[in-house]
């Protein structure tokens, strides 16, 4: 029995396809163009990877060809959405292709094929409140949503995903719903993801928006000022193993939204961890000191305990995360100069 990977180009995707492979699973990825789908087959590497080719998640029936084909697909994990916080269309860029493209997985796995387990890479923008009246004291727990609406959404990026991603979400639970009986529902809500990618980076000017996070830090000089961020943070690997706890317990963990996120994160102590770390680059220093002000401002009071019982698994610290995304770009970087420098 195989498990269909959608967006199997994804930063995420390539790690969740990585450990499926690893753990012996046959995996099927969703691609948009032959292209690509040769070009991750060479990475992978593997007899057990094959794709198949679905070029836009919105077209209608977009999943229903790999579905009527491929009969022994057992589980489907969704992971196919655009992440981009500068687009102009937030309707086309965003909304639709993750409302749209959700529809289209689930009235595709309603029709088609033997489905058991469906694996909906959601986000904690459809947990905690971004609709303005967020209660700042509110605990955040897999059972939060977002309240945002859509004519909110249409506000900005930023909100755009945010309006996306908790309509999107919204679609899944409704089907679970429907089919209490038929198939097992479990989603994956990760806040802001790090980690460095799944192979090593060929083309630094294509970093996917998370990964870029901590690239904008790495570019800055050391004479400016770091830009004011505060997150929680999860390593991509972390992401990458609840995905294949999902679609190893699927009994178990049938219904819940597995709520990814661990310590605080600002800018302030990337740049503090890359100095430790990376003496040599030169960018600000970083405070501790900021940092703890910054988070004790601007920190939610998030709670995933359920999550982290069910999945039983440490989560990385974010100083190895940083040290190991960094290492990866400077990496890169490095091969890049020495290619220049040959021709
Ligand atoms: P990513 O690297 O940008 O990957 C997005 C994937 O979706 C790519 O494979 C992309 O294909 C595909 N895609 C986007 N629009 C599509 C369309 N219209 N038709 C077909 N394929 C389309 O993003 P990621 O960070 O791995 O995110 C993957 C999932 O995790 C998303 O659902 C995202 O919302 C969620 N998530 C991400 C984070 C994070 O911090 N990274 C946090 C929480 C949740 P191409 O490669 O061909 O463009």
């Amino acid at each position: 029995m195989a498990v269909l990977v959608t967006g199997a180009t994804g930063f995420i995707a390539q790690h969740v396809i990585k450990e499926l492979l690893k753990q012996g699973y046959d995996v099927i990825g969703t691609v948009r163009s032959e292209a690509k789908g040769k070009y991750l087959s060479g990475l992978f590497d593997s007899t057990r990877f094959t794709y198949a080719v679905v070029s836009d998640v919105v077209a209608k029936g977009a999943f229903d060809e790999v579905l009527e084909s491929q009969k022994d697909i057992e589980t489907f994990i969704h992971t196919a959405s655009p992440v981009d916080f500068q687009v102009k269309d937030v309707q086309k860029a965003l909304l639709t292709p993750a409302i749209e493209g959700t529809k289209n997985v689930l009235n595709a796995i309603e029709k088609y094929g033997n489905v058991k387990t469906v694996i909906v890479t959601s986000s904690t923008a459809a947990v905690r409140d971004s609709s303005g009246n967020r209660d700042p004291d509110e605990r955040i727990t897999e059972s939060t949503w977002n309240k945002i609406t859509l004519e909110q959404g249409l506000a900005s990026g930023r909100l755009g995903y945010d309006a996306a991603k908790t309509f999107a979400e919204k679609e899944v639970w409704r089907f679970a719903e429907k089919h209490e009986q038929n198939f097992n529902v479990i989603t994956v809500n990760p806040t802001f993801v790090f980690g460095p990618q799944a192979f090593e980076i060929k083309d630094l000017n294509n970093l996917n928006e998370s990964a870029e996070m901590v690239n904008r830090v790495l570019k800055l000089k050391s004479t400016d000022t770091i830009p004011h961020h505060v997150s929680r943070f999860i390593d991509v690997r972390d992401v990458a193993k609840a995905h294949v706890e999902a679609v190893k317990r699927p009994n178990e963990l049938k219904g819940t939204r597995l709520m990814l996120l661990s310590y605080g994160c600002t800018n302030e102590l990337i740049a503090y961890i890359i100095n430790q770390h990376f003496p040599s680059v030169d960018i600000p220093k970083g405070s501790m000191q900021t940092h703890e002000q910054q988070l004790k401002v601007g920190d939610m009071k998030w709670d995933n305990s359920k999550t982290k019982s069910l999945l039983k698994h440490e989560f990385i610290s974010l100083e190895d995360s940083i040290v190991d995304t960094v290492q990866q770009i400077l990496d890169a970087k490095e091969c890049n100069c020495a290619v220049k420098k040959k021709l």
